[in-house]
């Protein structure tokens, strides 16, 4: 059974906080209206599933009741059950407190403050048998009715339902992000296999060489209408997947990949690393890393895995960046 949190008294509505939740489950929601509590005084992440249940339920009409006889100026009257029909989708009567109530303004009719709102069909309920028909229909046509049995209906159609509707835009976002992101990586292959520089020199909007990585995702724009509706000029400012970072993390996460491949490969056969270390154009040192070993078909596989900057060529310094590379430990 699901279970929810309900405020437990409406004197504790202004110092509000969790400790003072207290758990129901929706089975235990009094079907007598009477004895319901006010919907205001539930928790608001709860109360639209509360209201949902009510509504399910449809109103509390006791048919088979033995309405009760009550003084009515100098005649006894009772409730007429005939209106149970009339007003079919809003009328209930309490048992408990003999007395008619509103389904549609009990569920959301504003909460002014007062208990019942004001209203004899809300809260302490409505007993006055004796111009009962006119004033159930008074209560039928005024606006506060009206607006409260709108809300009634819109929660029951699923599909205007909040939660429904939040679902859809979820799910739909999800997929956009996923095609935005599938075509960053997809073009994040090709430069990385024919070893191209992803960066261009201007990457505005007006360049005409906005290098490989965004060219390429131009490209791919132009050619596929899926990715063209949600990436680029398309895609939300904020989540493009097109940055420098995005870049980098994109291109980290492939060459994670293509070394686990590799080590999976080699599995428990013996290997060797070959190092060689040089300084690139600024003179920095670097050393590059390759694997060679025997591969399950009884080849000679030689595989280039990176390059790592290195202080100095010492050899303690070389196996430290190697452990570095391979996220050994360097005790
Ligand atoms: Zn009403």
């Amino acid at each position: 059974m699901e279970k929810y949190l309900k405020r437990p008294s409406t004197l504790e509505m202004g110092s509000y906080s969790k400790k003072h939740c207290v758990e129901i489950n929706l089975g235990d929601l009094p079907a007598d209206p009477g004895l319901r509590t006010r919907i205001w005084d539930y928790h608001p992440n709860v109360r639209e599933q509360i209201r949902r249940e009510y509504a399910l339920k449809g109103p509390c009409q006791p048919r088979e009741h033995n309405f009760r006889l009550l003084p009515c100026g100098d005649k006894l009257r009772q409730f007429n059950r005939a209106w149970f029909d009339r007003y079919s989708t809003w009328l209930e009567y309490s048992i408990k407190k003999e007395a008619v109530y509103c389904l549609c303004c009990y569920l959301f009719k504003p909460d002014n403050g007062k208990q019942g709102g004001g209203d004899s069909f809300v809260g302490e309920g409505f007993t006055n048998w004796k111009n009962q028909a006119s004033l159930l229909e008074k209560h039928d046509n005024s606006t506060a009715h009206q607006q409260a049995s709108r809300k009634c209906l819109d929660l029951m159609n699923q599909n205007q339902h909040i939660e429904t509707t939040i679902n859809k835009q979820t799910d739909k976002a999800r997929i956009e992000y996923r095609t935005r992101l599938g075509a960053s990586i997809d073009c994040s292959w090709f430069p990385l296999r024919q070893g191209l520089p992803f960066r261009g020199h201007d990457e505005s909007e007006k360049s005409s060489n906005k290098g490989n990585f965004l060219e390429l995702l131009h490209w791919l724009c132009g050619h596929n209408e899926n990715v063209e509706a949600v990436t680029l000029k398309s895609a939300p400012e904020n989540l493009k997947m097109i940055a420098p970072k995005i870049q980098r993390d994109i291109v980290s996460a492939i060459s994670i990949e293509i070394i686990n491949t590799i080590i999976r490969d080699i599995d428990d056969s013996l290997f060797s690393i070959l190092v060689d270390e040089s300084r690139d154009i600024s003179s920095k040192e670097q050393m590059a890393i390759v694997l060679r070993y025997v591969d399950k078909n009884g080849s000679v596989i030689e595989r280039f895995v990176g390059i790592e900057h290195v202080t100095d060529t010492f050899a303690l310094s070389l196996k430290a960046a190697i452990d570095g590379f391979f996220f050994l430990d360097m005790d």
